[in-house]
């Protein structure tokens, strides 16, 4: 049974975020992560991930599973450090600005990767060459990445250590690297559209991962790193990377607007890039060698989080996507020693198996056991943490018949529901 008088969840009873001596917190995400116990600074730029960070994070990672399978994706684990050699081939290895490198008791030069177009190019490449017969080829992992940043910040959404997914496509020819880009693209919509937060798809810069051309998922908000512009007159939408920030460069109209996005998710179709040079081969039909056409897809999943957590928080109260919310239901029993308490014996009990049994709950309700606390204090503390569903135990629950209140916590509606109401209730937000 989840309790939270069990948790491991640090909270500041008075916020220490203010007097941090690292001065590094940057956004509203950041400070309440850091106050609620959900995550806890390890160095600059580093973060201790608590147990209700990790759940959250495990849920994203389950879900982008899911929606990597939809388009045939099939999941690997590339090792963190890659050979230099692979970059210096690449022509990478010289303008990375913020690379981590380390070197082996043999004086071998290796990254602490930030990406792995070049490890995963050289896979292919290791067991080259595959027939024409073995692509469309789609891999992906979800594993941390390093970058040595000049100035981390914003928490989890600007760290030196972060966990991403990136899949890397191969195909035998333009068309069907194309092709295969607009399907990996329209998987990264259902994504988005899934978390639920208004999404902005624009056009970008092709920068140091290079490649024809580019796209990246932003969410806006103030504490947003990246500028994009808005045509009002022909509803393009691109990073100034791209297109400056006086006209459209699609209509010309200067009817445009400009906002900061949270970049969370970025393609690219690479092209011959890596394979070339790190010579990445098939045999086609004519049994001559010709170079495959990738595309990489990268999506920041401790950066979503942390982004998701930024734009959907009030000032004082965490909010999440619904599904990334580390508990889904909250149920909150009576104070010690009320006549609430001898009326409503093992109820939250029941209550708790009840809802755990229901498709999708399991695992997924609390119980917040921590009596000495009104029920007020505890309900004050559930809404602050964002859980979606707060069910109190009070004194409607006394009756012949009792009913329970459900308080949900994004629309400030109240029900109160008897046992069977409840369950389906629950059963039909599922
Ligand atoms: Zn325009």
């Amino acid at each position: 049974m989840n309790r939270v008088s069990k948790l491991f969840q640090p909270i500041n009873k008075i916020p220490k975020s203010a007097t941090i001596k690292h001065k590094e917190i940057t956004s509203k995400s950041q400070r309440l992560m850091l106050d609620l116990g959900i995550i806890k600074l390890a160095s600059p730029g580093t973060f201790h991930l608590l147990p209700l960070g990790v759940r959250a994070l495990e849920k994203l990672k389950s879900f982008i599973d899911k929606e990597m399978h939809k388009i045939n994706a099939q999941k690997l684990a590339l090792p963190a450090l890659t050979q230099a050699e692979l970059w210096e081939k690449s022509g990478r290895l010289n303008n990375s600005a913020e690379l981590f490198t380390v070197t082996d008791r043999h004086k071998n030069l290796y990254i602490l990767s930030p990406t792995h177009e070049e490890a995963i190019t050289d896979l292919l490449a290791s067991i080259a060459p595959l027939s024409y017969k073995n692509f469309p080829l789609r891999l992906y992992q979800i594993t941390s990445k390093y970058r040595d940043e000049m100035k981390t910040r914003f928490g989890l959404m600007r760290g030196r250590q972060f966990l991403m997914k990136d899949l890397y496509t191969f195909d035998i020819d333009m068309k069907n690297a194309e092709q295969t880009y607009s399907e990996v693209i329209k998987g990264y919509e259902n994504i988005f559209n899934t978390i639920g937060i208004d999404f902005n798809q624009v056009l970008a810069a092709t920068g140091n991962i290079g490649g024809l051309i580019s796209h990246e998922f932003h969410y806006t908000a103030d504490v947003g790193e990246d500028k994009l512009l808005f045509c009002l007159n022909c509803n393009y939408k691109g990073n100034v990377e791209v297109s400056g920030m006086d006209y459209c460069p699609q209509c010309k109209s200067n009817k445009i607007m400009v906002k900061n996005g949270i970049e969370v998710a970025h393609t690219f179709l690479l092209g011959d890039k890596y394979s070339k040079p790190l010579n990445a081969t098939y045999l086609d039909r004519n049994g001559l060698t010709a170079n495959l056409q990738m595309g990489c897809y990268g999506l920041g999943i401790s950066r979503l989080l942390g982004a998701a957590v930024e734009v959907l928080s009030l000032e004082q109260e965490l909010r999440w996507p619904l599904i990334l919310a580390p508990y889904k239901v909250v149920i909150i029993s009576p104070k010690a020693g009320s006549k609430e308490e001898a009326f409503t014996l093992g109820f939250d009990q029941e209550l708790y198996d009840n809802i755990d049994q229901l498709d999708g709950y399991a695992g997924n309700v609390l119980l917040d056991d921590r009596n000495h606390l009104t029920i007020g204090k505890r309900h004050l503390e559930a809404r602050r943490m964002g859980y979606p569903y707060v069910i109190v135990i009070g004194s409607k629950a006394t009756g012949s018949t009792p009913l329970y209140e459900i308080n949900e916590i994004v629309t400030n509606k109240q029900h109160l529901l008897d046992r069977n109401e409840l369950l389906q209730y629950f059963r039909s937000i599922q």
